[in-house]
């Protein structure tokens, strides 16, 4: 198995090849070519199976593949529980997508709305925020996502234990209805198992 043969964009090799990736790990074997087919998923995997690369580089390629437009509507929202995790998302997002013109930016509390508003405003195609400040933005009408095509939901059991149950709620009811959406958790707890019942459309599951 090799990244080429997932078909991702040339661009994206490239990068992957620099970081001196040799092969896809089993949930990016697994997970990539479902999410270009355009599948929901709900993907059970812990912290260092590589699970961000799994869909970091399919968002990535779709961005691309129907050419990045920078308006101040986001196409792709991903959801996380820290801000940490966020800052590590948006790193890797900026490895792999270092030949790409997409730009991506973070959300999370703790720090001020203003440089994030200014971020907002002058467009981005990926926001990769915490449930809480996306809240924020929300309520102030900072934050348009009606042009939300993939929500991904990264660590959803942590996000669920940390209680952003209602934010997710109010957030997965604020996105078009015509979206993809890619959920991974460590586990497959019975409120995760809720939540895509509600929220995803026949999702593919992937366990790792
Ligand atoms: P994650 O599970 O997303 O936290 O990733 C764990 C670590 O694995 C990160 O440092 C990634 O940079 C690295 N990684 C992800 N995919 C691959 C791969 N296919 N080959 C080698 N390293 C990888």
């Amino acid at each position: 198995m090799s990244f080429e043969s997932l078909g991702l964009a040339p661009a994206l090799l490239r990068a992957l090849a620099e970081q001196g990736y040799a092969e896809p790990t089993p949930v990016q074997a697994a997970s990539i070519p479902l999410v270009l087919a355009g599948h929901d998923l709900l993907a059970a995997a812990q912290t260092g199976t590589g699970k961000t690369a799994a869909f970091a580089l399919p968002l990535l390629h779709k961005l691309v593949d129907a050419g990045p437009t920078m308006t101040r509507r986001p196409r792709a929202l991903v959801l996380t529980p820290t801000r940490e995790l966020a800052a590590q998302i948006l790193d890797n997002a900026q490895v792999y997508g270092k030949y790409l013109r997409v730009s991506a930016t973070t959300i999370f509390g703790g720090v001020g709305m203003g440089p994030q508003i200014n971020a907002l405003r002058r467009g981005v195609d990926i926001v990769i925020a915490t449930p809480g400040r996306l809240l924020d933005h929300m309520q102030q009408r900072t934050l348009d996502l009606s042009g939300v095509e993939t929500l991904v939901l990264d660590e959803a059991d942590r996000m669920l234990d940390m209680g952003f149950l209602p934010a997710l709620k109010r957030i997965l009811g604020a996105v078009p209805k015509q979206r993809q959406t890619l959920l991974f958790s460590a586990t497959f707890a019975p409120e995760i198992k809720a939540l895509a019942m509600q929220f995803m459309r026949e999702p593919r599951e992937v366990t790792v």
